[in-house]
C-alpha cells in the first residue's frame, strides 16, 4: 500500500507521498541522535513548558486537526474534535507531573546512600495505526519526551497528513528541531530501522502479526518494545445489573472510536440467560437508532471503515460467523449502495462455541451476543481468548464484582462502566494484547534506564 490519504467516505484519493529514501531516512536519523544529546541534558522545567505549548496549539487548532483526521480515517468529526482534546490533556498530564514520576527514589541500604535514577535511552521508534491517529502517538510522545528521550514516529501510511501535522505542532511548541520527527515510510522499513544503533527501543499500537514482526526484529539487536496489539474485550452483564445503563453504555462501548474501529471496544456481550432477551431487545433498537453517514455532519454516529480492505474483512467475518450457525439480529451487510467503506451497525447471535467469533477481533461496528447460565460460566467465556486488553462487567453484586476483578484475564476491569484511556491510569494487555504500559506513571518508566546508584 503506498502512503497516500484516501478518503474513507468517498473513496477519492486526495494526495500521495513519495516515501523517504535512503538518503532521506539516514538524515532523520542523525538529526535525531544530534538532537539527543543536547535534549537529554535539557532541564524538565523547560521540557513542560514547551509541552504545555503543545497542549494549547492542540486546543487552539481542534476544529482543523479534527477534520484531518476525519479526511483521512473516516471517524465522525466530533469523535475526532474530542480526541484532539484529549492528546492536549494527555501532554499536560505529563508535563504538571513527570517531574515527580521521574525523581530519583531513594532506598535504605549497606551504602551510605543509595537510590534510583531514571534516565533517558535515546531515540525511540513508535509504529502507530490510524485509528486514533493523534492520540495513540500523543499517548506516546508525552511521557517518552518528558523523560528527555527523543522520538521518530512511523504513522500507519493512510494518514500521513495527520503524521506530518503531529511532527509540526511538537516542533512550533519550542521542542530542538530533532527531538520529533515524522518518517513517511512504508512497514517495509521497520526492521531497518530497529536495527540502527542510534535506534534505541520501540513502541507498537497495531495489529498482532505487526506487533510480532517488531518485536522479532527487536529481540534480534535486544532492544526493548512495548506492544499495544488487539483485543476481544468482553461486555458482561450480570442478572443484578442495572439494566438500562448497561445497554444504553453497550452501544457506546461497541461504537467507541465512533465507528467501532477500537482496540478496547466491547465486541463480545455476555449475557446471563436471565435478563439476555430483554438486552438484547433493548440493544436492537439502540443499534438501529444510529445514523451512518458522511463524518463531518454533526448528526452522523457512524463513519465508514478506514479502508476498503478493513471493510473486505469485517464483512467475511461476519459471512463465516453466520455460516457457521450465527443469526444476524440486525445489520449484517455492507453498505454497498453508496461510495466509501460503509458497514452498518450488526449484532450477530446464536454464536455456536469454537465459532472463529470467540478467537478473533472484529474490527468494526459488530457486537457479538453471548448467552450464559451464570457468572462462572460468563467468566469462562470471557477468557476464552487469547486477547486480554480490557473487560467491563456489570453488577451490584459485591462478591461477584470481586471475583469478575480477580478472575477476568485483561490487562483492565471496568465495573459498571466502559473501558476507555485515562492519563493516570496505565493502560495495556497481557496474553496476545502485547505487554508493557503507557499512561500512567508506569508510561513514562517503560523507556528509561532504571539506574541503581550506590555510594558510600
Ligand atoms: P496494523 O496493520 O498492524 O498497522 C499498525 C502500524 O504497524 C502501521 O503503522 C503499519 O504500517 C505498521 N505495520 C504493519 N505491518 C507491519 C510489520 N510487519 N512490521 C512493522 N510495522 C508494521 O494495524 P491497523 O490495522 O492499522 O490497526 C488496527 C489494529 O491495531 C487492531 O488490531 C487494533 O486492535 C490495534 N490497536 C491496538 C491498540 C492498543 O492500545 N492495544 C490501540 C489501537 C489499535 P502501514 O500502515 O504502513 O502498513
Amino acid at each position: 500500500m503506498g502512503i497516500a490519504t484516501i478518503n474513507p467516505a468517498t473513496g477519492e484519493t486526495l494526495k500521495t507521498f513519495e516515501p523517504l529514501t535512503a538518503a532521506e531516512i539516514e538524515a532523520a536519523l542523525e538529526r535525531s541522535q544530534q538532537a539527543f544529546e543536547q535534549y537529554r541534558h535539557t532541564p524538565i522545567a523547560q521540557r513542560s513548558q514547551w509541552l504545555q505549548a503543545t497542549a494549547e496549539i492542540l486546543e487552539q487548532k481542534q476544529e482543523q486537526f479534527g477534520q484531518l483526521m476525519t479526511l483521512e480515517m473516516g471517524k465522525p468529526l466530533k469523535g475526532a474534535i474530542a480526541e484532539v482534546k484529549k492528546c492536549a490533556g494527555v501532554c499536560r498530564y505529563y508535563a504538571e507531573h513527570a517531574a515527580e514520576f521521574l525523581a530519583d527514589v531513594p532506598a535504605k541500604t549497606d551504602a551510605s546512600y543509595s537510590f534510583v535514577r531514571y534516565q533517558p535511552l535515546g531515540a525511540i521508534l513508535a509504529v502507530m495505526p490510524w485509528n486514533f491517529p493523534f492520540w495513540q502517538v500523543f499517548r506516546f510522545a508525552a511521557p517518552a519526551l518528558m523523560a528527555g528521550n527523543v522520538g521518530l514516529l512511523k504513522h500507519a501510511s493512510n494518514v500521513p497528513q495527520c503524521a506530518l501535522a503531529i511532527a509540526e505542532i511538537i516542533q512550533s511548541s519550542g521542542f530542538p528541531e530533532g527531538v520529533f520527527q515524522t518518517l513517511l515510510v512504508g512497514s517495509e522499513r521497520v526492521a531497518d530501522l530497529i536495527a540502527d544503533e542510534r535506534v534505541k527501543a520501540a513502541t507498537l499500537t497495531g495489529s498482532e502479526p505487526a506487533g510480532a514482526s517488531l518485536a522479532a526484529a527487536a529481540g534480534k539487536q535486544i532492544k526493548k518494545t512495548v506492544l499495544e496489539l488487539g483485543g476481544s474485550d468482553p461486555f458482561i452483564v450480570l442478572e443484578s445489573a442495572d439494566l438500562e445503563a448497561a445497554v444504553a453504555t453497550a452501544t457506546a462501548a461497541r461504537m467507541l472510536n465512533v465507528n467501532g474501529q477500537s482496540c478496547i471496544a466491547a465486541k463480545r456481550f455476555v449475557v446471563v440467560d436471565a435478563i439476555a432477551e430483554k438486552f438484547e431487545k433493548h440493544l436492537v433498537e439502540k443499534f438501529e437508532a444510529l445514523v451512518v453517514g458522511d463524518p463531518m455532519l454533526s448528526d452522523t454516529d457512524l463513519g465508514p471503515l478506514a479502508t476498503p480492505n478493513m471493510l473486505k474483512t469485517l464483512d467475511q467475518q461476519v459471512q463465516e460467523c453466520v455460516k457457521s450457525g450465527a443469526r444476524v439480529l440486525t445489520g449484517g451487510q455492507p453498505l454497498l449502495e453508496r461510495p466509501g467503506n460503509f458497514y452498518p451497525p450488526t449484532i450477530l447471535t446464536d454464536i455456536p462455541e469454537h465459532s472463529p467469533a470467540q478467537q478473533e477481533e472484529f474490527f468494526g461496528p459488530v457486537a457479538l451476543l453471548f448467552r450464559v447460565s451464570d457468572i462462572n460460566a460468563a467468566i469462562q467465556l470471557a477468557n476464552a481468548t487469547p486477547f486480554g486488553l480490557g473487560a467491563s462487567a456489570w453488577t451490584k453484586d459485591e462478591r461477584e464484582r470481586e471475583r469478575l476483578i480477580e478472575e477476568l484475564e485483561a490487562g483492565a476491569v471496568f465495573i459498571n462502566g466502559m473501558v476507555k484511556s485515562d492519563p493516570r491510569l496505565p493502560f495495556g494487555g497481557i496474553k496476545r494484547s502485547g505487554y508493557g504500559r503507557e499512561l500512567g506513571t508506569q508510561g513514562i518508566h517503560e523507556f528509561v534506564n532504571v539506574k541503581t546508584v550506590w555510594v558510600k
